[in-house]
């Protein structure tokens, strides 16, 4: 194996350059997708074992549409015997959108003249959090620009400043947070103010991709962004989560990138990520991309089966960059979470704007469905929405993949703590016949559950929901 020259300290070898873009282009170019070996390696993923670089690989290669179809199927399979019903949600919230670095496809460029800039003060950062509580939401992410006014300190303080919002029986349960690599004190002061996941996209895994992009500002240095996540955990932040921006280099060296990522993070902390995200690069304020890289809903869909079945256990991302008939389509391979009733505008949720305008923006979304609506949609075709954040609050973390392989964790606590919490909303926030669809919903459930004591724990505490009380969980 060819690896990078080495770019920092022998004697921090968490920090050592992991990517080798020899050694992912060779993988990608000796794996070859006989028929044999792609259903060999789908079903050593539905025996519930994540997959090597090169397996990946063999699926990335299979462009049959009869072994596309048995990978999706594949996928299909896995989510509902792996994560059942359940989808969960959660809302973004821009908090500052001041930014040094440049990144060429981002409307939050420095050099984007064009762009408004503004950092919620403390009394905005409230009326946005109590409008989302207005609309049912319980688990937020954070997102900030690159500026020294985000400093460890100020994140902190904005994180603890979210979880004290309550408006009537909302409240905000779970603070994850997008923002820039920080140094591992940094992480620190962070982790201390009490955040879920902290979450940081390498964009590209391929340097050279990522140095055509990144031409301003700290972002600039691989290394450190990388790095950001093996900085994190020494910190003791042991729920991360990785992406990748689709559209700026080649899809399938970035599933290899994700994939060499996650293998890394086990490697060293003996956890891997909680979380991937996989964005497609959206239209932004005078955005600079290649046709070249922009990934088809063809190749979209089939990329996300692909990576439900290398990392059967952690999580999926889809966010509203994705329009609906596509995430309608990939949750069914196992996405696991899903945002609802998202705005990406500054002030986006307190000053509801009716026209986009991409100069107050980072980027345009596709999805434009309220939260009351995505649930709507999602009872219809009999989801379960969830908004748990029992295991976080448990200090269930780090082992990521517990829902997965301990037996009976799903039933004993994903599904009911998924039912307690939609009832919450049913109760609180439902409108227009979602409350009756939802109980209905709920009633199928339960009757498909065996009758043992979890089930009858879950049913009195329904009835306790029903009569006003909250926040209770397995
Ligand atoms: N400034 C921090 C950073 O860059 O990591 C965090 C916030 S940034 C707004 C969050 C993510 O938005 C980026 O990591 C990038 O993947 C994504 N993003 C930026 N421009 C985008 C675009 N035009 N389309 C889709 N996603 C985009
Ligand atoms: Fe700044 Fe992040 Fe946008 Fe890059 S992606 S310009 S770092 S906000």
């Amino acid at each position: 194996m060819i690896y990078e020259p080495q770019v920092y300290a022998i004697e921090d070898k968490s920090r050592l350059p992991f990517i080798s873009t020899t050694e992912i282009e060779e993988m990608l170019h000796q794996a070859t997708a006989g028929r044999t070996r792609v259903r060999e390696i789908i079903a050593k993923s539905l025996s519930k074992k994540r997959l090597s670089m090169q397996e990946t690989a063999v699926l990335i290669q299979a462009t049959d549409s009869e072994l596309v179809e048995e990978i999706k199927a594949g996928a299909r399979k896995l989510k509902e015997q792996v994560y059942g019903k359940r989808i969960v949600l959660f809302a973004p919230l821009y908090v500052g959108n001041l930014c040094t670095n440049n990144c060429e496809y981002c409307g939050f460029r420095a050099k984007n003249k064009d762009q408004k800039r503004t950092t919620l003060s403390h009394s905005e950062l409230i009326q946005e959090v109590e409008m989302l509580e207005d609309m049912g939401q319980k688990r937020l992410i954070l997102v900030y620009g690159e500026h020294p006014k985000y400093s460890p300190e100020f994140i902190a303080e904005t994180v603890r400043t979210v979880y004290k919002v309550k408006k009537g029986n909302g409240e905000i349960r779970r603070v994850n947070i997008n923002a820039a690599p920080l140094t591992i004190d940094g992480f620190r002061k962070v982790k201390e103010a009490g955040i879920g996941t902290y979450q940081v996209f390498q964009e590209s895994y391929n340097r050279e991709a990522y140095s055509i992009y990144h031409t301003g500002g700290k972002k600039k240095d691989y290394d450190w962004r990388i790095s950001a996540l093996d900085r994190a955990q020494e910190a003791g932040i042991d729920d991360v989560g990785i992406g990748a921006l689709f559209g700026l280099h080649d899809w399938r060296f970035e599933v290899m990138g994700l994939i060499r990522h996650v293998n890394h993070l086990e490697a060293v902390f003996n956890v891997g990520p909680h979380t991937i995200s996989f964005p497609r690069l959206q239209k932004a304020s005078n955005v600079k991309y290649d046709p070249k890289w922009i990934l088809s809903d063809e190749d979209f869909t089939r990329m996300v089966a692909i990576l439900r079945l290398a990392v059967p256990y952690t999580g999926l991302i889809l966010t509203a960059r994705e329009p609906a008939e596509i995430r309608d389509e990939v949750l069914q391979f196992g996405v696991s979470q899903i945002d609802g009733g998202t705005k990406i505008e500054m002030k986006g949720y307190s000053e509801l704007k009716k026209e986009q305008n991409l100069d107050s923006e980072q980027f345009e979304i596709s999805d434009n469905r309220s939260l009351a609506e995505v649930m709507d949609e999602l009872i219809d075709k009999e989801y379960l929405p969830s908004f748990c954040t029992a295991c976080y609050r448990t200090g269930r973390t780090g082992e990521h993949f517990m829902e997965f392989s301990v037996p009976g964790f799903i039933k004993r606590y994903c599904s009911p703590n998924a039912i307690l919490t939609m009832a919450e909303y049913l109760e609180d926030y439902a409108k227009n016949g979602t409350k009756e669809k939802g109980y209905r919903l709920i009633k199928k459930n339960l009757e498909e559950m065996e009758k043992d004591q979890f089930k009858e724990r879950l049913e009195e505490r329904l009835e306790l929901v029903k009569k006003g009380e909250r926040d209770l969980y397995f």
